[in-house]
């Protein structure tokens, strides 16, 4: 009994001497192929162009600093609570004397890493922060060939100093412009 009504029956009858050559249908293949020459490409010409992502986009992390360029993080390890997958560590330290300039909070991360390998981009951590010191930024982790390569330390999340170098940082901040 058929499942549904769609079914087609197979036509078994012998094959033309046209048909035996598969010539017809090469010609029609071909013909299939030469339109696409004239259609819009679907595809880009990755890495020299790129499509720009969406607004909800949430990319690879950043670390952001306040306006006077002081690291923002306290270290409070809020967002390495709210991580479902456990891929923030961080390791608190205390701010020195003379250090007011370098780091926003009495307490800031002497040690923060990110296991992107982990990661889910859920952005649960920027949504956990109260010092807006993370957030996801429009980019993505870039490949690699090691694991180790995906564990993003400190240095690799911090945001581009905004004093020192305004440019880099206006291009790392991209479309959070607003956070700030
Ligand atoms: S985006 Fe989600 S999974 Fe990734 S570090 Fe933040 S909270 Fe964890
Ligand atoms: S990024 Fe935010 S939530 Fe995470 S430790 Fe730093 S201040 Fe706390």
């Amino acid at each position: 009994m058929a499942l549904t009504n769609r079914s087609i029956q197979v036509d078994r009858k012998p094959m033309t001497w046209l048909e035996s050559i598969y010539l017809w249908n090469i010609v029609k293949g071909m013909a299939i192929t030469f339109s696409h020459l004239f259609k819009r490409r679907p595809t880009i010409s990755y890495p020299e162009q790129t499509r720009s992502f969406s607004k909800v986009f949430r990319g690879l992390h950043v670390l952001n600093r306040d306006e006077e360029g002081r690291e923002r993080c306290t270290a409070c390890g809020l967002c390495a609570v709210a991580c479902p997958a456990e891929a923030i560590t961080m390791e608190a330290a205390e701010r020195l004397p003379g250090e007011e300039g370098l780091y926003r909070e009495e307490k800031y991360a002497a040690r923060y890493e990110i296991n992107m390998l982990r990661c889910i981009f859920c952005g649960l951590c920027e949504e956990a922060c109260p010092k807006d010191a993370i957030y996801l930024s429009q980019t993505f982790a870039p490949a690699n060939y090691g694991r180790s390569g995906f564990i993003y330390k400190k240095n690799d999340l911090l945001i581009p100093n905004p004093l020192t170098e305004p440019e880099a940082y206006q291009k790392a901040l991209g479309e959070k412009a607003s956070k700030n």
